[in-house]
């Protein structure tokens, strides 16, 4: 427990709520502003992990998306709307996200001429059979006049009763244009990974620099220049090459997860512990585990030998966040 002295000079806090294919979200608070990173989970599970690890949803100012994956954006819509507040994504992450929720119907154009033909057949069907029965009696008009009523209504209400992806503000950023919320500066980066504009982030508060890495099949120069000289680094760890080539998953599922836009495998993140990170962060957390294809304790010891001893009381505390609790609040 922290004195409360001590709790008072303490600004920045990280806070891993969920992690894993089946929902992300972190919480980074810097000494005025609370931002959510990602939005996996459903907004009342989401509520829920915050109360329990101390965190005040009403508090949060923005949610930042990674990219437009399930796992990233599951309950961005709901969770934003009910706390009033800017969703940040990169446009292409944007307008991938809404393609998702609104799937198109194609269809040729005589298919469109087909379909023409059928509702026009089906009006004059309904105007012929109105004209049989007579003039409707006054129960029927009074149910009319009600639902045309209540449709006027949902009309003039705002668009987002009726459009899934209506938020309530969208706010856009582009990789390498580093932005702000608040008093957290945030440097996107591009990560390659199968989806429209994928990003990683540095987010920066009070001076404590927190990296912030997952859904990346490797890790190319730009990626390990921007993961230097932070105090606490995030990074996907989510596979076992071994468990993985000899898992349940079908093949083409495999080649995906293995390809240069998949995701990191322990060997993969070992690699950049051992050979491209400077050693300089306080906490080193392991993300992303697949429960199907790693174990948790093969991600650590792959990362403990990695890091080769250098583990100490001020560096590299390794943790490892996990799908289905949050991780206690990493505090700077
Ligand atoms: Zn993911
Ligand atoms: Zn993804």
């Amino acid at each position: 427990m922290h004195s409360p002295s001590l709790y008072s000079q303490i600004m920045v806090r990280f806070t891993v709520l969920a992690s894993g294919s089946k929902g992300n979200s972190t919480v980074i608070s810097g000494a005025r502003t609370s931002i959510l990173v990602d939005c996996g989970l459903s907004c009342r599970e989401l509520f829920r992990r915050m109360k329990l690890a101390g965190e005040e949803p009403k508090s949060l100012a923005a949610i930042v998306i990674t990219h437009e994956h399930s796992d990233h954006v599951n309950g961005v819509a709901v969770t934003a709307r009910k706390l009033g507040i800017p969703v940040f994504f990169t446009e292409a992450t944007h307008r991938a996200w809404m393609r998702w929720l609104t799937p198109r119907k194609q269809m040729t154009y005589a298919q469109w001429l087909e379909l023409c033909r059928k509702q026009a057949a089906e009006r004059q069907a309904e105007a012929d059979a109105a004209t049989d029965e007579g003039e409707p009696d006054e129960s029927d008009l009074l149910a009319e006049t009600s639902s045309e009523s209540a449709e006027a209504q949902a009309e003039s209400e705002p668009a987002k009763s009726k459009d899934p992806t209506w938020l309530p503000a969208v706010e856009y950023f582009q990789a390498g244009q580093p932005f702000e919320i608040g008093d957290i500066a945030i440097s996107p980066f591009t990560v390659p990974h199968d989806a429209a504009d994928p990003v990683g982030f540095v987010f920066r508060a009070e001076g404590v620099r927190m990296g912030y890495a997952t859904d990346l099949g490797y890790i190319p120069p730009n990626v390990k220049a921007q993961l230097q000289g932070v105090d606490l680094l995030l990074l996907e760890s989510n596979h076992d090459l071994e468990m993985l080539r000899d898992g349940p998953y079908p093949w083409a599922v495999k080649q995906r997860v293995l390809s240069r836009v998949g995701h990191l495998s322990n060997e993969a993140a070992a690699e950049f512990l051992e050979n491209g990170y400077d050693g300089q962060a306080a906490y080193v957390i392991l993300a992303h585990l697949s429960e199907n294809n790693n174990l948790p304790e093969l991600a650590r010891v792959t990362a403990e030998h990695a890091l080769n001893g250098r583990a100490s009381l001020l560096a590299n505390h390794l943790l490892l966040a996990e799908q289905h609790v949050s991780l206690p609040g990493i505090y700077f």
